[in-house]
């Protein structure tokens, strides 16, 4: 009777600690983003190129070059372009790229 209860205990300990655990990374996480913000990030003219916010507060950026989504905080800036990759930027913005323009949210 005294080990089952022991055991209980014990899975009780192991659900508040685990329970901790992910309350502490939660805020950690809620404080990185707070903090990672960037404060007037001046907004182009191009509309092609404008960050979007995303669920934690990271700043997404499309390159003008290939296209693929990226944070911000390792975008490469380009005129008025980002761009994933030195190699991209030197390659500059595609003709497809310029041409489209997305409808901002
Ligand atoms: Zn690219």
């Amino acid at each position: 009777m005294g080990k089952l209860l022991s055991w209980v205990l014990l899975i009780v300990l192991g659900w508040a600690i685990w329970k901790l655990v992910v309350i502490t990374q939660r805020k950690q996480q809620a404080r990185h983003a707070a903090r990672g913000q960037p404060a007037g990030a001046d907004s182009g003219a191009n509309g092609a190129a404008e960050p979007r916010a995303v669920g934690q507060g990271e700043l997404m950026v499309r390159c003008a070059h290939c296209g693929i989504h990226f944070p911000q905080s390792e975008a490469l800036a380009g005129g008025e372009h980002r761009f994933c990759s030195p190699a991209h930027r030197a390659a500059g913005p595609r003709d497809h790229e310029r041409a489209r323009s997305d409808p901002a949210p």
